[in-house]
């Protein structure tokens, strides 16, 4: 497999885009693989999304995304349990064949609380999704999003999780590595080859970490443009054996504001040079 099979782009990386123009941009630039951002499905509807990613060709990656799991009370906890539920029956309709959690964090409380709220809440949302044949991918997130968005901020803390919930030899849930989070883990490699050893990389998400960064959410950078080494982490993901899709994965106002076709353009030249 060529590296451009494994071209994956999220439908948030073109943010501007509905999921029409994405699909017919990708299939015209032969992006085999789109991941799906719910936002991007909800002002069409999950039939007609299936049926514009279906007559495009392309490969559905992921749904993004689940999680959000800790909240202050028992009801807030069990409204993000239900709503993931939900999350699964629209990955089924979708295709997609995984979830990425992007955990969740309450200001204010405990890491270790939400962290173990974090765990209870992918256990809980486990068997239904193992029935439907859904995947839920945990994604570590940077530490500076700690406080709100996810506690879950390492490799080794996403494969304990993995560890605790995995029945033996299972790999319903996995990780999502995306290499703005963690590209700076001192133990990335090492982590990537016991994770690979239990078959639960489920997903690789690239971008680039720009020295200047604007805003912590929407200032990241397009492959290339930052100081993260991504062949040296590809060069890890191929030596444990990962096989999956290589999706870019770029949150940023500066290029949601240029002509998306050009840019596309540019995501392609970038992917190119980062492989
Ligand atoms: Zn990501």
């Amino acid at each position: 497999m060529s590296d451009r099979d494994r071209l994956g782009i999220h439908t948030m990386t073109v943010k501007p885009w509905s999921l029409q123009e994405c699909c017919s941009a990708f299939a015209a630039a032969h992006v085999p693989a789109i991941t799906l951002w719910r936002q991007a499905v909800e002002p069409v509807g999950l039939d007609a999304a299936r049926k514009m990613v279906d007559d495009a060709g392309l490969r559905v990656t992921s749904l993004c995304r689940g999680g959000f799991f800790p909240a202050k009370d028992a009801a807030g906890r069990q409204k993000a349990i239900d709503e993931n539920k939900q999350i699964v029956d629209e990955a089924v309709a979708l295709g997609a064949p995984a979830i990425v959690l992007v955990c969740g964090a309450v200001p204010g409380q405990s890491l270790k609380e939400s962290r173990k709220q974090i765990q209870d809440g992918i256990a809980a949302v486990l068997p239904y999704a193992k029935a439907a044949g859904i995947k839920l991918s945990i994604e570590p997130l940077h530490p500076i999003y700690a406080a709100d968005r996810s506690a879950v901020n390492t490799m080794a803390q996403a494969r304990r999780m993995c560890e605790q919930l995995n029945g033996s030899g299972e790999n319903h849930v996995g990780i999502a590595l995306d290499v703005y989070h963690v590209w700076s883990d001192d133990a990335l490699e090492q982590e990537i080859i016991a994770c690979s050893q239990k078959d639960w990389l489920h997903a690789f998400h690239i971008c680039d970490w720009k020295v200047e960064q604007s805003d912590t959410l929407q200032d990241r950078g397009l492959m290339g443009e930052g100081v993260i080494d991504i062949k040296e982490i590809r060069g890890w993901m191929d030596a444990a054996n990962y096989r999956g899709d290589i999706e870019v994965e770029v949150f940023s106002t500066h290029h949601w504001a240029r002509d998306q076709h050009e840019y596309l353009a540019e995501i392609l030249e970038a992917y190119d040079n980062c492989m």
